[in-house]
C-alpha cells in the first residue's frame, strides 16, 4: 500500500491533470465519449451499429443507419449523471490504486458532499460486484471493530457523556494526526530469539501496544474505547490489537463490545476456516480503514473491502479499468446507494 502522503500527493496531481485536460463536465462527458468509443463501446441500442454521430458535450447520439437517437451514456453507471469532471476524476484516482474519502473527495474537487459520497460509493459498488468466485469470505464478525463507531445504531446511554467527549477528542486527535499505521515501520527492529526482559525493547510498537491490550484483559469486561483512554493509545491501535489478539484466541468479545480475555467458548467464525492469507488481508483492511476511513459504517464495509482490492491489485485495476467499468456497469441508483447492506460473509481477495 502507498505511504499517506504519496497517497494524497497523487490524488492532487489527478486532479490538477483533470482540470487542465477537462476543466468543464462537458469536457469530461468528451474524455468518457472518446475512451468507450476506442474500446467499440459506443454501439446504437437498436441496431448495434458504430456508426453513431454525436456533437461534443452533448450527451445525445444519432444512429447514422436507423436514425435512432439515444444518450450514450444510457445503461451505464454514468447515466442520468451531470457532474462529469468529478467522475472522472474518480475514475482515474480509483484506477490509479489511490485511495480517498468523502470529505476529501468533496475538498479537493469542489463536489458537494453528498454527490461526492454517491460518486464513491457508486464506484466501489460497481468494483466490489466485479469480485469473482476466487474470492475468499469471512465474517463479518471479524472486522466488527471498524463498524463499532457510534451510529444511530448505538444506544446513546452506552457510554457516560463525559468518557463520550473524551473519546471523540481522541478520535479527532487520530484523525489529525493521521495515525501511523500499525506495525508499518518497524520490523527491522524487531530481532529473533532474544529472551527475557530485553524483548520489550525488540517489540515493535504495535507489538507493544498488543501486549499492553492483552495485560488489561480480564474476567471483567472492557471496551475498546475504555482501554483506549486507560493507555492512551489511540483507538486505532487498540481496535487493531483486539482483532488480532481475537482472531488468535487470547481474547474474546461478547454482545455490546466488550472484550474479555481468553477464547470464546464457541467460535464465531468456526464453519469457514481462517487461513493465513486471510489473517493477513484482514489485517491490511484495518490499517486501510483505519488509516484512510477511520470507522466505516456496517451497511457500506463491503464496499470498503473492495476499494482495498482496487488498491492492491494493480494488475487487475490498471489505466482505464475503472473508465471501462464506467461504460459497462449498470446504473446505480441513489435508492440503491441508500439500500445496500453488505453480506453476513464478506467477499476478500487475497493473495
Ligand atoms: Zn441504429
Amino acid at each position: 500500500m502507498l505511504s499517506r502522503e504519496e497517497n494524497d500527493q497523487r490524488l492532487a496531481k489527478i486532479w490538477a491533470d483533470v482540470q487542465i485536460y477537462a476543466p468543464t463536465d462537458a469536457m469530461a462527458q468528451d474524455v468518457f465519449y472518446e475512451y468507450w468509443k476506442k474500446l467499440g463501446m459506443i454501439l446504437c441500442p437498436d441496431c448495434s451499429s458504430d456508426n453513431i454521430r454525436r456533437v461534443d458535450g452533448e450527451r445525445e447520439c444519432e444512429c447514422l443507419d436507423c436514425g435512432m437517437t439515444s444518450w450514450f451514456t444510457s445503461g451505464t453507471l454514468l447515466s442520468r449523471v451531470k457532474l462529469f469532471k468529478s467522475y472522472l476524476a474518480a475514475s482515474l484516482l480509483f484506477e490509479a490504486g489511490l485511495t480517498i474519502s468523502g470529505p476529501q473527495f468533496s475538498k479537493l474537487t469542489g463536489t458537494p458532499q453528498t454527490s461526492a459520497y454517491t460518486i464513491l460509493r457508486k464506484f466501489r459498488m460497481a468494483i466490489s460486484n466485479q469480485m469473482s468466485s476466487d474470492a475468499e469470505q469471512f465474517s463479518g464478525q471479524l472486522v466488527r471493530l471498524l463498524i463499532a463507531k457510534r451510529t444511530l445504531e448505538t444506544p446513546a446511554n452506552s457510554h457516560p457523556f463525559v468518557e463520550q467527549e473524551l473519546i471523540d477528542e481522541a478520535l479527532q486527535n487520530d484523525l489529525a494526526n493521521n495515525i501511523e499505521p500499525a506495525g508499518a515501520s518497524d520490523d527491522e527492529n524487531f530481532v529473533d530469539g532474544i529472551n527475557g526482559d530485553d524483548q520489550d525493547e525488540n517489540l515493535s510498537e504495535y507489538e507493544k501496544v498488543k501486549k499492553v491490550v492483552l495485560s488489561l484483559l480480564s474476567d471483567v469486561g472492557l471496551t475498546a474505547d475504555t482501554i483506549s483512554l486507560r493507555t492512551g493509545f489511540a483507538i486505532g491501535k487498540v481496535t487493531g490489537s483486539l482483532s488480532e489478539l481475537e482472531l488468535f484466541g487470547e481474547a474474546r468479545v461478547e454482545p455490546g463490545g466488550k472484550y474479555f480475555k481468553g477464547a470464546p467458548a464457541k467460535q464465531s467464525q468456526s464453519q469457514i476456516p481462517l487461513t493465513e492469507t486471510i489473517i493477513i488481508a484482514l489485517t491490511n483492511f484495518y490499517e486501510f480503514v483505519i488509516e484512510y476511513f477511520h470507522r466505516v459504517g456496517r451497511k457500506g464495509l463491503q464496499t470498503y473491502v473492495a476499494a482495498l482490492w482496487c488498491t492492491l491489485d494493480r494488475e487487475r485495476w490498471g489505466r482505464g479499468s475503472v473508465m471501462h467499468l464506467c461504460g459497462t456497469h449498470p446504473p446505480v441508483t441513489y435508492r440503491e446507494i441508500l439500500n445496500y447492506v453488505s453480506p453476513p460473509l464478506l467477499n476478500i481477495i487475497v493473495g
